[in-house]
């Protein structure tokens, strides 16, 4: 059946994923899923840090299947009601004021750059640059791949959306530097992960906050992957003491269905007037029912808590049990990066899959581990105890 597939892949789907890992999951249950031939896995990437609360969480499949018997979408242009209820629910919870709803990370990005652009062309002010970090990841539309800091990403798309720069991660005399008058924006990841899981430094994200504060910036912080209580914080700027004016949040946020939120302090959330931006999809029933929902399951089952906790424990133990192939073991809550001394990122990660675990990697040497925020200390302890012997046995 699997190989029917990947023919029709193959024949008919864009190369842009190539060679995919021979996996096809038909079903899964808490953190585990279920191959097509009834093999089992434990999920330890979550696909790409989304399925917070591990797979068909019964009380997200019983509020999804109620709203889809009853009604999917309807468009912004009405009220809808768990629209309202989930931007109440978010700005409680957090500092921000204003919510608004799209369907995918890039998505929200793009909304907070134009938020930020908005902000100082209602006040007749030139300002329009962003200045965001190398080895950074915000998405794939033109503007975000623009401000994604790897050429990879955007060399072939030229010419590229003006109004950017790049500065290295950590380098504080860099920032001071590039900021002037034009400077609208500045967007960063505090725990970059697409490159590998690498956190700021508490003195670098303090630097941003101060500069911003000094010459009239906004700081927005894309928390895309880190927030949602990824890192054992609801966002994982709360590790640092700072408040961004503007954050972005997605993969996790619907526990698997489409969504993505931007939330801003009501200053720069003012800047949108009627018509100024807007989704087809955003903030539909389905969506937001699948956030309330995720939410709802995350604050009853302390996953929060859970993340910092477990996550913390994860650290330590891969730590003692495989620190001496490691040239790091680093991030936060359950946001960890495993980095090899040597290139074998990418074979550890096919033999734990051949083991029955999935994990992420990201060059040749890292290992991402971001799985379900329910995962307990007995499924660390086998995952720990299956992977040193396979670093004992084949390398
Ligand atoms: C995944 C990711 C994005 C892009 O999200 P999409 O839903 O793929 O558009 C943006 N920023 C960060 C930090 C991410 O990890």
């Amino acid at each position: 059946m699997l190989n029917k597939i990947i023919d029709l892949d193959k024949q008919y789907y864009m190369n842009t994923f190539g060679e995919r890992i021979k996996l096809m999951f038909t079903e899964g249950h808490g953190i585990e899923l279920i191959n097509w031939n009834g093999e089992k896995y434990k999920d330890f990437f979550a696909g790409i840090a989304v399925s917070a609360v591990g797979h068909s969480h019964p009380n997200l499949v019983k509020a999804l299947q109620e709203q889809v018997s009853k009604l999917l979408h309807t468009s912004s242009v009405y009220y809808v009601e768990n629209q309202a209820l989930l931007a109440q629910k978010l700005c409680e919870k957090t500092a921000f004021d204003k919510a608004f709803f799209a369907s995918t990370g890039a998505e929200a990005n793009e909304g907070a750059i134009k938020l930020a652009r908005k902000y100082f062309y209602n006040q007749g002010i030139d300002k329009y640059e962003i200045i965001t970090l190398n080895n950074s990841f915000h998405g794939r539309t033109i503007t975000t791949a623009t401000a994604t800091g790897q050429e990879k990403y955007k060399a072939p798309y030229a010419p590229l959306t003006p109004g950017f720069c790049h500065i290295d991660a950590n380098d504080t005399k860099a920032l001071h530097s590039v900021v002037g008058d034009k400077t609208a924006a500045i967007m960063v990841e505090v725990i970059q992960g697409e490159s590998g899981v690498r956190p700021l430094s508490p003195e670098f994200v303090s630097a941003i906050r101060q500069i911003c504060d000094e010459k009239d910036i906004i700081f927005i912080v894309d928390e895309v992957q880190t927030g949602i209580g990824r890192t054992g914080k609801f966002f994982a700027f709360e590790h640092y003491g700072i408040e961004p004016d503007i954050v972005t949040c997605a993969k996790a946020l619907g526990g698997g269905v489409p969504i993505s939120a931007i939330l801003a302090k009501d200053f720069v959330a003012s800047a949108f007037t009627p018509g100024d931006h807007g989704t087809t999809f955003g903030g539909n029933p389905l969506s937001t029912c699948a956030a309330l929902t995720t939410l709802d399951i995350i604050e009853k089952e302390r996953l929060v808590e859970n993340s910092a906790k477990v996550g913390a424990y994860f650290k330590d133990e891969l730590k003692s049990a495989i620190g001496d192939w490691c040239s790091d073991i680093r991030g936060k809550g359950l946001m960890i990066g495993v980095e090899f001394k040597e290139e074998i990122g990418k074979q550890v990660s096919s033999k734990l899959a051949e083991c029955k675990y999935l994990v992420g990697s990201v060059g040749d040497k890292i290992l991402r581990i971001v799985p379900p925020l329910i995962i307990t200390v007995s499924d660390v302890d086998e995952f720990v105890r299956v992977l040193a012997r396979i670093l004992k046995e084949d390398f």
